[in-house]
């Protein structure tokens, strides 16, 4: 065995390995060096998904003629001094392996002037060998230019993908790096066509709103909550889209560690706690989070490409994101989506393209708001309600009081279903059911954790027939059973006695409640326990009770309900993610009849 040394092309072709996956990695390293330079300006060109041309021009401070060498050298940078440094890093880079790594597998020029030279400079590197220096012209600042990727390891040249897949990785990356510095204009130009041109924004906070939804589409100005919070020395500001304006995907969720965009599982699992049970399986969350995180609490050096970071401590990372996303939730209370609010009005309005809150009366469907109500008559019940924690009770409300709450007076209910209220501002029309899920559920989770999970006994015990398996897994679960407000006993085979119900549950349906319950979570595994399944429940619970849609309510229970709904913590939307109520502003109701 021999041990040799290799030689420093095939050194540098290994780190390109690391360094530039695809196209839009050189265009990743190209604009963060671009950054560094501090450059106002930075623009990006790119033909075919990058595999024939990148060019990332800017306006920065320049590489002088004696350092364009060094520049494509490996190791060597201009942003590490000395050891110590390396805990202290501020810009994004440090590594010193970009450019030799893009010079070996690519052809690499760059053009450079600095400030107060008359004259620019360009150096130029094919697959791994340099050439002599030569005087070129440009402004002040810097052009790379890299061609043909990979056409030096054809190996990797067969692994890319379609020009396509290549431009939207491209097209990611640089609205990461746009958003993080929203300070700097940035443009980009995929096959000639200019896809965004972005001036430089005066506040770095309002900037990244302007930022992210130019992005996420303009409707997100409506639709975001503002996040602010700090836990020892880290902090965290951003902007969170509102629950029901959420995506099939969780690519639009934008997390920034000390102006670096990063991927990372600690940022990502808290985010998924924080909406945990606000979003429907199957939606994520949008956002631009930004944390700022003091360096000796982060170490950046874990991968070549440093789009992971490691937290000193992910527990307060943790911590941080999820409180305070979920406090900015909570504050938000009932505020639903106003794209929601008017996709959902589907049937009686469609909206106008890319949301401009024109309706479009043609399809209004009056006969819909006019016909008669379906009656439904209730049976009368037996059961006493005095000492059911009803979320009807009774409460005494005048009619003028629309000007001080948000969700207004009920003025109707159409179609048992829906209550009509009126604001001071327009009309606000809220699913009764969706409203009143959410309300249990956030009782519920409420009582559950401080203990105070009440019941009612029931004057007359309900026996309820279940079949053998589903009486079994219901006995199995007695005790679970029992801190959620439900007290049942074992009644004969395939049979259950249910002595005392959640007070949630009001006059609702006891027998429906155990069934479904019964039914749905009969293929819970042992290791599973049924308060992990609590918003579900608490479904149940409130498709069971009293207010479920289909049951006529008179004023004062929908008002209670109204003014339940204002207290209780994410409102806006029920358990599935489905919002409880939309708004119309009577400004869109005048539009409607042309008064506008
Ligand atoms: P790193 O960014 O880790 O230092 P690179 O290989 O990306 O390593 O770049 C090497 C050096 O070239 C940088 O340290 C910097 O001094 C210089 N450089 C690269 N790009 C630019 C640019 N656009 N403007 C000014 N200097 C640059
Ligand atoms: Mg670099």
């Amino acid at each position: 065995m021999t041990i040799r040394r290799l030689p420093e092309g095939l050194i540098n072709r290994i780190a390109a390995g690391e360094v530039v996956e695809r196209p839009a990695s050189v265009v990743k390293e190209l604009i963060e060096n671009a950054i560094d330079a501090g450059a106002g300006r930075i623009q990006i060109k790119v033909e075919e998904g990058g595999t024939t041309l990148i060019r990332v021009s800017d306006n920065g401070c320049g590489i002088s003629r004696e350092e364009l060498p060094l520049a494509i050298e490996r190791h060597a940078t201009s942003k590490l001094e000395n050891e110590t440094a390396l805990s202290n890093i501020r810009t994004l880079g440090f590594r010193g392996e970009a450019l030799p790594s893009i010079g070996s597998i690519a052809r690499l020029s760059i053009t450079s002037r600095v400030k107060g030279s008359q004259e620019a400079w360009q150096i130029n590197v094919n697959g791994g060998d340099i050439s002599a220096i030569e005087p070129a012209a440009r402004g002040v600042g810097t052009d790379v230019i890299v061609k043909d990727i990979f056409f030096a390891t054809p190996a990797r040249l067969k692994f890319m993908k379609s020009p396509r897949t290549e431009n939207s990785h491209i097209t990611d990356i640089v609205i990461r790096l746009a958003m993080a510095r929203p300070d700097i204009d940035f443009s980009l130009t995929l096959n000639g066509r200019q896809l965004f041109n972005l001036v430089s924004e005066l506040s770095m906070g309002e900037g990244r709103l302007t930022r992210l939804s130019h992005v996420l589409g303009s409707d997100f100005h409506k639709n975001n909550l503002k996040i602010d919070s700090q836990r020892e020395e880290i902090s965290l500001s951003g902007y969170i889209g509102l629950p029901t304006y959420s995506r099939s995907t969780s690519q639009h969720q934008y997390l920034f560690v000390n102006d670096r965009p990063v991927r990372d599982k600690v940022l990502n699992g808290a985010l998924r706690g924080a909406f945990r049970d606000l979003m429907p399986s199957g939606r994520h969350p949008v956002c631009g989070l930004f944390l700022s995180v003091p360096l000796h609490l982060l170490d950046i050096n874990v991968h070549p490409t440093k789009a992971e970071v490691r937290f000193r401590d992910n527990g307060i990372v943790r911590g941080l994101v999820v409180g305070a996303v979920r406090h900015t939730l909570s504050l938000a209370g009932h505020r639903t989506a106003s794209t929601v609010n008017f996709g959902a009005l589907g049937s009686t309005a469609s909206v106008h393209q890319n949301n401009s809150r024109k309706v479009d009366s043609k399809n209004v469907n009056f006969s819909e708001v006019t016909k008669q109500p379906d009656f439904v008559i209730e049976e009368p019940q037996a059961r006493p309600s005095e000492n059911s924690d009803d979320i009807l009770s009774k409460q005494n409300l005048s009619s003028s009081d629309e000007k001080t709450y948000p969700l207004g007076v009920a003025r109707a209910q159409v179609h048992a279903t829906y209550i009509v209220a009126q604001t001071l501002n327009g009309v606000v029309i809220v699913d009764q059911h969706a409203a009143h899920e959410r309300i249990v559920y956030e009782r519920m989770k409420k009582a559950l954790s401080e203990g105070t999970v009440k019941s009612q006994i029931l004057l007359i015990p309900e026996v309820v027939e279940l079949g053998s398996s589903s009486a079994a897994f219901i006995e199995n679960r007695v005790a679970e059973l029992a801190s959620l407000g439900l007290i049942i006993e074992p009644f004969g085979p395939g049979a259950v006695l249910v002595r005392e119900v959640p007070a949630i549950l009001g006059d609702g349906n006891v027998k429906g409640l155990v069934q479904d319950i019964a039914d749905n979570f009969a293929h819970l595994g042992d290791e599973d326990t049924l308060i992990e399944k609590l918003h579900e429940i608490c479904g149940s619970m409130a498709c069971h009770s009293s207010v479920r849609a289909g049951r006529l309510l008179n004023n004062e229970e929908m008002n209670h309900l109204l003014r339940q709904m204002e207290v209780t913590p994410n409102s806006g939307q029920c358990n599935h993610g489905r919002p409880t109520y939309v708004e119309l502003a009577l400004n869109d109701i005048e539009k409607l009849f042309g008064r506008r």
